[in-house]
């Protein structure tokens, strides 16, 4: 597995579980050379993560998965090597965080009416600064014994469809691709052909998204079935973006193992060479 490639994780300063020190660390245990950490709207796991691969010898991308929204439909955008300085960007991340955390209340408002939870049962699941999320509503009703994991929270209370779901603000994609580019990162979406997760984007609305500076699309991943990830892979080429692959890694959150889905060696190298608002570590 030495030149494994996994361009999409989450540690602590996210929903995932492990902190990202310990995500860098397993995830040179496990034989990948590269790693991407990708947590939801925030970069406050870059430090650590940084400092941890410079002693591992794996190499780190540094990268966040964005809360986007297109035409009414939720999306995710990974964008990876970008300036986390750069202004514009930096404050719309601040204020998804800003709204996630608010709407992360008005869940659990809507939620103790029901079940035995409250904000403090998951301000104590939820890292000091992470971004907050459903999952760790889900934590927090997983400790209180209301559910036995957090797939089973999803599947039931925390469903997009179900009565507790609040949305948050999400910024627009076109705003976020041209953002990340000016920020000189590189914007690929996030398991497009995911149907689980609600309505799928349609391929013309992806395809908008090309001229402004949308690098790629995510074909490989556990939420995409065999003829999801062919779809996605030819909409890619047809479009003359890169296809990429990445395990969606949240710890112990979720089934996802570190390399089960992987990026050709020239996908990540025709990514890093247009990557310019940091280095790989
Ligand atoms: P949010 O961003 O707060 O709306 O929560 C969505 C996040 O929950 C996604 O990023 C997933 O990582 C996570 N998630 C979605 N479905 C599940 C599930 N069945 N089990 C665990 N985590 C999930
Ligand atoms: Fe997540
Ligand atoms: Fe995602
Ligand atoms: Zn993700």
């Amino acid at each position: 597995m030495s030149s494994a490639i996994d361009l999409h994780t989450h540690s602590t300063a996210s929903d995932g579980t492990d902190s990202p020190g310990q995500l860098v660390r397993a995830a040179a245990e496990t034989g990948l050379e590269v790693v991407a950490l990708t947590d939801h709207d925030t970069t406050s796991g870059w430090a650590e993560a940084a400092d941890v691969a410079r002693e591992s010898g794996i190499r780190l991308v540094r990268g966040a998965e964005l809360s986007v929204s297109h035409h009414g439909y939720s999306v995710h955008l990974l964008a990876y090597l970008f300036d986390p300085e750069a202004t514009e960007l930096r404050e719309h991340r601040r204020a998804i965080r800003s709204a996630r955390l608010d709407r992360a209340r008005r869940m659990v408002g809507l939620l103790a009416r029901d079940f035995p939870i409250t904000w403090e049962d998951v301000a104590a699941q939820t890292t000091e600064g992470a971004s907050v999320g459903r999952p760790h509503i889900a934590d927090a009703l997983v400790a209180a014994g209301v559910v036995g994991h957090r797939d089973e929270a999803f599947a039931a209370m925390l469903s997009g469809s179900g009565p507790y779901y609040v949305p948050h603000y999400s910024m627009p994609a076109a705003t976020a691709v041209r953002l990340v580019r000016e920020a000189g990162g590189v914007p690929v979406i996030a398991h497009p052909g995911a149907a689980l997760r609600g309505r799928v984007l349609p391929d013309v609305a992806i395809a908008e998204l090309v001229p402004l500076g949308l690098a790629g699309l995510e074909a490989d991943h556990r939420d995409h079935d065999d003829a999801a990830r062919r779809r996605v892979r030819a909409l890619a080429d047809r479009l003359g973006i890169l296809s990429t692959g990445s395990s969606d890694y949240h710890g112990t959150g979720k089934h996802n193992l570190l390399g089960e889905n992987t990026t050709a060696r020239s996908v990540y190298d025709a990514l890093v060479a247009q990557g310019s608002g940091v280095p790989v570590v």
